[in-house]
């Protein structure tokens, strides 16, 4: 569904995606990769299993990158059939290991069940037969949802490789469990200095996952831009909906691509001196509610006017 999957690549690239990967699981996607390149702005990574024919059906076709297992494309000729095509169109291979796959042997050498060091093993094995063949343009990815054993793999074989890795915590869950898992693996990882591309995976809209990825990498300071909400957890001093206002300058500043910070403050005594570092902000009072610019208080609001105020704030800033 060509038309389709555009709209949600290009929904995803409104948001910040950078690389996006798609299912080929026929020839048909395969062709009609042709078509969705030329709609798209960033790259497309090709995800195939088992069958060699669609790897080389969509290189023929224009991808930029393909994802495969060499254990489960075949034979050794297949595996080069398809090595061969990607070294013609100068397209990097991403190989990987899923820590619930792992080969029996490698659970056995390492104590009898799945550790870091059998993970790092299993990639390195995939990573050696198609450097036999005469290619290295490859890209390295660890699977574990054990969020510290992943981080171990990557650091072992970070040590190990100098190909580029691609980064995330798998099978993570939900909204909450999985940016709470990724953004403690990805952050250690990130801030190691390892990994290359990131992926946040979640059991949700993939919108989501964007979101997440932009926000861990704000907050390790490797992206910059965007504005940053910083909000008060309230206290007994709140008198406002905070929660509700909190949310809807989230929504609010998605809209804006400014670099700045904006609070929201539950009260007016120590809202403006706690949001001393935003660049602008609300808090509330009874009724009422401050406008605040670098913690200095620049008018009164009425309550039910703060997010209108703070939107007409944001739309001039740059004025
Ligand atoms: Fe409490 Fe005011 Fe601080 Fe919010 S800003 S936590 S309402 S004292």
């Amino acid at each position: 569904d060509v038309k389709a999957t555009v709209a949600q690549i290009l929904a995803l690239e409104a948001a910040g995606c950078e690389i996006i990967r798609v299912a080929v699981p026929t020839m048909e996607a395969a062709e009609a990769i042709t078509e969705i390149k030329k709609q798209i702005h960033i790259p497309l990574v090709a995800d195939i299993h088992f069958d060699y024919r669609l790897a080389i059906a969509a290189i023929e076709h224009g991808v930029d990158k393909i994802r495969i297992n060499p254990g489960n494309i075949g034979s050794v000729d297949r595996v080069k059939a398809v090595v061969d095509k990607a070294k013609a169109y100068h397209v990097p291979i991403r190989v990987g290991v899923n820590s619930g796959s792992l080969e029996k042997d490698l659970i056995a050498k390492y104590g009898g069940h799945v550790t870091a060091e059998g993970i790092v093993e299993s990639a390195l094995d995939k990573v050696h037969p198609i450097e036999d063949l005469g290619y290295d343009q490859m890209v390295i990815s660890i699977k574990s949802s054990d969020v510290m054993m992943c981080v171990k793999a990557h650091e072992l074989i970070a040590a190990k490789t100098d190909y580029p890795l691609h980064v995330g915590i798998t099978e993570s869950g939900t909204l909450i469990s999985g940016n709470i898992k990724s953004a403690v693996g990805l952050g250690i990882m990130l801030n190691e200095g390892v990994g290359h591309t990131i992926r946040v995976s979640l059991t949700g809209d993939p919108l989501e996952e964007i979101k997440s990825a932009k926000l861990i990498l704000k907050t390790l300071g490797l992206r910059k831009g965007g504005i940053e909400v910083v909000s008060c957890p309230t206290c007994g001093r709140t008198r406002i909906d905070l929660i509700g206002l909190a949310n809807k300058v989230e929504n609010l500043v998605q809209n804006y691509d400014l670099d700045i910070k904006v609070a929201v403050m539950g009260c007016v005594v120590n809202g403006p001196g706690e949001a001393r570092e935003a660049d602008i902000g609300v808090a509330g009072g009874i009724g009422e509610g401050l406008l605040i610019k670098k913690g200095e208080i620049v008018k009164k609001v009425p309550e039910d006017q703060l997010l209108a105020v703070l939107k007409d704030e944001l739309d001039h800033w740059n004025k």
